[in-house]
């Protein structure tokens, strides 16, 4: 495998970078082969190797475990995609992309439309949809493999999850540019390097995961790439998986945990337990995702 050593931010290029930790992986080819690293400017992290882009997408193509950090639930959706199609795909009316979209009706371009809930949601609303997606599987209306095939001027782009997997961020907002009308909107998300997981946990977070993640950004980090490919930002604002009542249930269930724990002799588990509970009352307060709302200059 060959990689090239990071030597500077790849996001404002400043040389005062610090090594965090070594990263462990459960992948013999990858354990304890990248560190973490942060930039001491923009507050930027990454991983202390990238692999070429080229390398990164035949990767992406033939769903190497190097870069496959799929759920059982994800499987479970991509299977269901597969069998039933279009039709069985839920909408979501309401994402909160809804909250910014300043036009009732456009073209709209989804960058790694997954499992197409959001891609459906906008063709259903009578939007020209177009997407990119490099899995095969998926198949629908406007939805191409490759990014010279996407038309121009578009008034919406979204981009959710895709910046950190990505080599070059700045260069590939700076492509997605070109094919967006003046003034129009960008919508992003992706994992938060200033968020309290991210800062207590550094190295065994698990939004770190190579050669899938390669970049967690800042609020700060994030300025710089936006202004540097051309956009304005609307909004940053750090977001949680975590969902507040379920939290709350947990909590409550906790005593009884215990109590199963120490009639089983199982301390340690107590021990992790609290912690658990800790670090996700933590995340709704600093979460440790970003979403971002841009506007082409
Ligand atoms: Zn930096």
């Amino acid at each position: 495998m060959k990689l090239r050593k990071i030597n500077k931010c790849p996001i404002c290029q400043n040389r005062n970078i610090k090594k965090l930790a070594t990263i462990k992986n459960h992948l013999k080819e990858i354990n304890s082969k990248f560190d973490l690293m942060k930039c001491q400017n923009c507050l930027h992290r990454f991983i202390s190797k990238f692999p070429s882009q080229t390398m990164l997408n035949n990767l992406y193509k033939t769903d190497s475990p190097l870069v496959f950090g799929g759920t059982d639930y994800e499987l479970d959706q991509k299977k269901k995609f597969i069998t039933y199609g279009f039709k069985n795909i839920m909408t979501q009316n309401d994402h909160w992309i809804f909250k910014y979209v300043n036009i009732d009706k456009g073209k709209f371009f989804e960058i790694g439309p997954g499992l197409c809930r959001l891609y459906k949601t906008f063709l259903l609303k009578g939007w020209t949809c177009q997407g990119l997606e490099p899995r095969s599987f998926v198949k629908l209306k406007g939805i191409k493999k490759n990014f010279y095939q996407i038309r121009n001027n578009n008034d919406i782009v979204s981009a959710f999850d895709v910046l950190e997997h990505v080599g070059n961020p700045i260069q590939t907002l700076k492509k997605i540019n070109k094919k967006m009308k003046k003034n129009g909107q960008i919508f992003l998300t992706f994992p938060h390097s200033e968020s309290f997981k991210s800062k207590i946990l550094k190295e065994k977070w698990s939004m770190v995961v190579p050669l899938s993640h390669l970049h967690f950004f800042s609020k700060e980090s994030t300025k710089i790439m936006l202004n540097k490919a051309g956009f304005d930002i609307v909004e940053i604002e750090d977001f949680s998986f975590v969902e507040y009542r379920r939290l709350i249930r947990n909590f409550f269930k906790l005593p009884f945990l215990f109590l199963k724990d120490i009639i089983k002799f199982e301390f340690k588990n107590i021990f992790t337990r609290v912690i658990e509970f800790s670090l996700n009352l933590l995340d709704l307060i600093n979460g440790d995702q970003l979403k971002v709302v841009g506007r082409k200059i």
